[in-house]
């Protein structure tokens, strides 16, 4: 199948490389064979409602990290856009949402635990013809129900060609999945069409939370885009939220979830099956959306 296709053409050094581009090409390579050396792993991290008393946990982030033989750990950040390029991010775009799905059923299973479980998608990934049925064939292999799956997108893949976008977003919406926009506010969305595409959350960037609660323009930002998506109907998530002044900020603008090293760094599985399991662990309840299948 196509979708094969880029993963099986290596480069070779050549003496005229620069540091840079070795470190690519090494990675390209060694990328090839981290599914089939079960390299890949994902990591979890647990988000919070924040409105209401207790911060309770209502859902999860599948991040996908890469311990390879030969370089280590290398960050998704670095390899992503790699993979991307050689077109690897299907294969392993399909992976990880095979692997968040099961993982997310077993939870469910084991602790009661209905917790939504996001994952990240490429634009490569969400151009392909194939992910709707990839999505479909993911919850049915795994009966993960489909209001427990969240399918993070950016804004530049969704401003890319708004026909097929919402061509491809009803589709999703259709199986029952759960849509948000992440690292909101770094891309240039138009939004007459966020208002027009049938979205969920918008995941506010990290890099606005940062400068929270004295930076001015960040307070600004911060509060113009949480008033503009519960206009829009959107429920909105802080990422990176690190302190309790960057809290109690988003709670007083009525931010509706944060996600981030104040309430949890990504878990590893172990480690995130000792925090559901931790007693008097509270998860949020969460509806099948009205009208979704299944
Ligand atoms: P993202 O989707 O915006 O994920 C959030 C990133 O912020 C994660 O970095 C997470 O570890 C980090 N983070 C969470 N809380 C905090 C905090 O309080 N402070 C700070 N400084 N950072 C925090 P990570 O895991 O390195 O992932 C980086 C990016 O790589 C992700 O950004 C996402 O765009 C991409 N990525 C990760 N996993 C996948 C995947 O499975 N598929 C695809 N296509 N992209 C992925
Ligand atoms: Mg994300
Ligand atoms: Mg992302
Ligand atoms: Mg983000």
């Amino acid at each position: 199948r196509a979708k094969a296709e880029g993963g099986h053409r290596y480069q070779h050094f050549t003496a005229e490389m620069s540091t840079t581009t070795r470190r690519r090409v090494e990675i390209g390579n060694a990328l090839r064979h981290a599914i089939r050396l079960a390299e890949l792993s994902l990591h979890y991290q647990p988000r919070a409602s924040v409105q209401g008393g207790a911060a309770v946990t209502v859902g999860m982030e599948a991040l996908l990290r890469w311990d390879g033989q030969l370089l280590g750990r290398v960050a998704p950040s670095e390899f992503i856009p790699l993979a991307e390029q050689n077109g690897l991010i299907l294969q392993i775009g399909q992976w990880v949402l095979e692997r968040a799905c099961h993982q997310a059923q077993a939870w469910r299973a084991r602790h009661g635990a209905a917790l939504p479980v996001a994952v990240n998608l490429s634009a490569r990934q969400f151009r392909d013809a194939d992910l709707v049925r990839m999505v479909e064939v993911a919850l049915q292999s795994s009966g993960l129900p489909p209001h427990l799956l969240e399918l993070e997108l950016t804004e530049s893949m969704l401003m890319q060609d708004a026909r097929r976008t919402r061509r491809t977003l009803a589709a999703l919406k259709a199986i029952g999945v759960r849509l948000a926009v992440d690292d909101f506010g770094t891309g240039y969305s138009s939004l007459s069409y966020l208002k027009s595409f049938p979205l969920d959350y918008l995941k506010i960037d990290r890099s606005f939370v940062a400068g929270l609660p004295q930076d001015r323009s960040d307070a600004a930002i911060v509060r113009a885009i949480i008033a503009m998506a519960h206009t829009l109907g959107l429920k909105v998530i802080a990422e990176g939220v690190e302190t309790a002044g960057q809290l109690a900020f988003l709670r007083a603008q009525q931010c509706d979830e944060i996600q981030g090293y104040w309430f949890s760094r990504p878990l590893a599985v172990a480690d995130m099956e000792t925090y559901l399991g931790r007693p008097g662990q509270q998860f949020g309840a969460v509806a099948p959306l009205s009208g979704s299948i299944g």
